[in-house]
């Protein structure tokens, strides 16, 4: 079989621009999928779903340096371009956008892209003030940039698809926003590019997470719809990892972010730990999410 072509990554946003025009003028669709790069069984499944479903696929790797607060792990941030290259060659991605800082930051650069409501104020965001920002200014420099006809998100970000489902329909982009289920490892652990940091005995206590999600889920399945009886739920199995410090366990409307009155289908279970450094994150759409690993902990 013939080697796959090195990709060689566009540098600049006019490099992007060109080329996805080309796409479009040749009158075919193009899939976007933006990631940070450390790319693993997550990504690939957005990657998939694009190369399925557009005629071209963009992948952009670029580690945003806006989206992370003072004293977050961006210098951390684990990086692996050239076998990222790799995957996107092997899988058969069309192009490869992954700019520097600089290139998307430069010089005299003052615009910023900010919603408004409890979207971008509880949870992630409050936990990490600034992020929405960082992440709404560069999904939106990427899709005015690329004009995809969709992009594609992981639904492990829940937050994060809210935010962008919202900002690119309130800026009228025409981009379809289309999110992906949650990948997870054969232990439960949600995919993230964090795990790596993880050493066996951070990553056993993790698995609380996943376990403390497949657990609301059961409960939800035997007929539990009070939110605050599941949040004691996931707490006390949370609880069973010493290390592990809870941000939040929240039950929210998957479009509002408002806390949820009962639980259901339109719900979303949310869960953020700190692990040894790491900060991970997970979530459960109750009654949809029946893949996630049941069982998986210990
Ligand atoms: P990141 O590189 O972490 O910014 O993620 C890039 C995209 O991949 C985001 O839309 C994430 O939600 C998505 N993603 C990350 N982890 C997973 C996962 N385990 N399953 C599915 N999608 C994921």
């Amino acid at each position: 079989m013939a080697e796959p072509r090195r990709l060689t990554p566009l540098g600049t946003p006019a490099e992007l621009r060109g080329e996805c025009a080309r796409i479009r003028s040749a009158g075919q669709s193009l899939g976007l999928v933006p990631t940070m790069g450390a790319l693993h069984a997550g990504h690939r499944s957005l990657i998939l779903r694009s190369l399925a479903e557009c005629d071209r696929t963009a992948v952009s790797i670029f580690v945003n340096p806006t989206q992370f607060g003072p004293g977050e792990d961006f210098d951390r941030y684990p990086r692996s371009l050239e076998a990222d290259l790799l995957l996107c060659s092997e899988l058969g991605v069309d192009l490869v956008y992954a700019p520097t800082a600089e290139a998307m930051y430069p010089d005299g650069f003052a615009t910023w892209v900010n919603l408004r409501g409890v979207l971008v104020e509880t949870l992630e965001a409050a936990h990490r003030p600034g992020h929405f920002q960082g992440v709404a200014t560069v999904v939106t420099k990427l899709l005015v940039t690329a004009r995809p006809d969709r992009a594609y998100f992981g639904q492990k970000d829940a937050q994060q698809c809210a935010v962008v489902r919202r900002l690119a329909a309130d800026l009228d982009t025409g981009t379809e926003v289309v999110v992906c289920p949650t990948v997870r490892d054969s232990d439960g652990l949600a995919f993230s590019s964090r795990n790596a940091r993880l050493d066996p005995a951070a990553r056993r206590q993790a698995l609380a997470i996943p376990a403390a999600l497949a657990a609301a889920a059961a409960a939800h399945r035997a007929g539990e719809t009070d939110p605050e009886r599941i949040r004691r739920l996931i707490l006390g199995r949370l609880a069973e990892s010493p290390d592990l410090a809870v941000d939040y366990v929240a039950v929210v409307d998957a479009e509002t972010f408002e806390p949820a009155r009962q639980v259901s289908v339109r719900c979303e279970i949310l869960i953020a730990a700190r692990i040894a450094g790491t900060r991970l994150i997970d979530v459960l759409r109750p009654g949809t999410d029946e893949r996630l690993a049941v069982g998986a902990g210990g």
